[in-house]
């Protein structure tokens, strides 16, 4: 269940709350992709993986990129692995970009899945997370990918500054007219150095309590389980069979090989690598047939704490058993020592040998993973 993802490092304007890896230089486009063909050919024969269950073009803007080259770098992958017959191949949008040609020929060119950075249905939530799109052109978006993709997924945010719980249904209602088989939804975050830090800093933004934040989340749970969603991790919510592939074998710990600038990678037990994150250096070395990455190497204790945020995040929870096996008994013990007072609390319950999140506490799930961590590498000898 392997994966392959492609950054695709443009966009056309910085959404104010961004902290991932992008340039707004558009000229540089077509060097950025011949490297990152570059960086595939150097790097697919020592991927720990033959065989694709799922190709990802994120970003970025990867709607920037015509569909003729992502069909090219389709076409090049299958030079280095096979692909899986139920592949999933899926494609980020903006509401911007997306026009009735290019969709019907991301489906010529194989791409089965859109995936669709709405964020807000209001204008004024728009404007001030700086989108490059309004909502009459999420409305446009919508319909057109509707009629041509049966698998496509919508991004929204929730707890932006000034929205109110009813503006959030309105979203949330906004977004099931088009009855997608799956929606993501992130609560807006302060990420450092990004136009959102600066304007909290400066009080020309007010953050909404945790408690609204919380609300809204409760809401989007409730509701969507009540429409036959399962929410599936704590941020994704699925159809029964349209689960994200992709992000399903993340926090699974499958396998996957990031190729392009600021792109990460994971070998499925030890090894994490992560390219730079600046489009020239990248395009430089690649064209001196060097990569530009760094590694890491995990020890037992960072896979347990992996093993723990990822599986605690999903409907899955984290088994006693894998614990058990991947780790030893020292951090079974570990875990279920750390557990009792969440399970006290009934934050915790075991389903079967499955340690899992009550719904109510599924908002805290960050907190309550990071109190089930290993700190003391003591136990890192079992
Ligand atoms: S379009 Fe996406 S990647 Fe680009 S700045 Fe906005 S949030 Fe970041």
């Amino acid at each position: 269940m392997a994966g392959l993802y492609f950054h695709i490092p443009f966009c056309k304007q910085a959404c104010h709350y961004c902290n991932f890896h992008f340039s707004t230089q558009l000229n540089h486009k077509s060097s950025v992709l011949e490297a990152m063909k570059k960086e595939l050919e150097l790097r697919a024969k020592d991927a720990p993986f033959t065989s694709l269950a799922s190709i990802y073009f994120g970003g970025g803007s990867p709607s920037l990129v015509s569909p003729e080259t992502l069909g090219s770098f389709l076409e090049f992958s299958k030079r280095y692995f096979s692909w899986e017959s139920s592949i999933e191949i899926t494609l980020e949008m903006n509401p911007d970009d997306v026009e009735e040609a290019y969709l019907k020929d991301l489906l010529i060119y194989g791409v089965n899945r859109i995936s669709l950075g709405v964020q807000s249905f209001f204008d004024s939530d728009l404007k001030q997370m700086n989108r490059a799109h309004n909502a009459e052109q999420v409305w446009k978006a919508l319909r057109l990918i509707q009629k041509y993709f049966t698998n496509y997924s919508l991004d929204l945010i929730y707890g932006i500054p000034g929205q109110t719980l009813a503006d959030w249904k309105i979203n949330v209602f906004n977004a099931l007219e088009f009855e997608p088989p799956h929606i993501s939804a992130y609560a807006l975050t302060v990420e450092p150095k990004t136009v959102l830090a600066h304007q909290v800093a400066q009080k020309q933004i007010e953050l909404l309590p945790e408690e609204e934040v919380k609300a809204q989340f409760d809401f989007l749970g409730t509701h969507l389980e009540s429409l036959g969603y399962d929410h599936y991790e704590s941020s994704n919510y699925g159809k029964p069979g349209f689960y994200s592939v992709n992000n399903t074998a993340y926090w699974q710990r499958k396998p996957y090989l990031g190729i392009g600038p600021s792109a990460h990678s994971y070998n499925g037990t030890d090894q994490r690598s992560w390219n730079v994150s600046n489009n020239h250096t990248y395009v430089k070395s690649l064209q001196d047939n060097r990569l530009a990455q760094d590694t890491e190497y995990l020890s037992q204790v960072d896979r347990y704490n992996e093993t723990i945020m990822t599986g605690l995040r999903t409907q899955w929870g984290v088994s006693l058993e894998v614990i058990r096996e991947s780790f030893g008994p020292t951090f079974e013990t570990y875990l279920e020592d750390q557990a009792a007072k969440h399970l006290d609390l009934d934050y915790l319950f075991w389903d079967g040998d499955c340690l899992r999140v009550r719904k109510k506490a599924q908002f805290l799930v960050d907190g309550l993973a990071a109190d089930l961590f290993l700190l003391n590498l003591d136990a890192d000898e079992s």
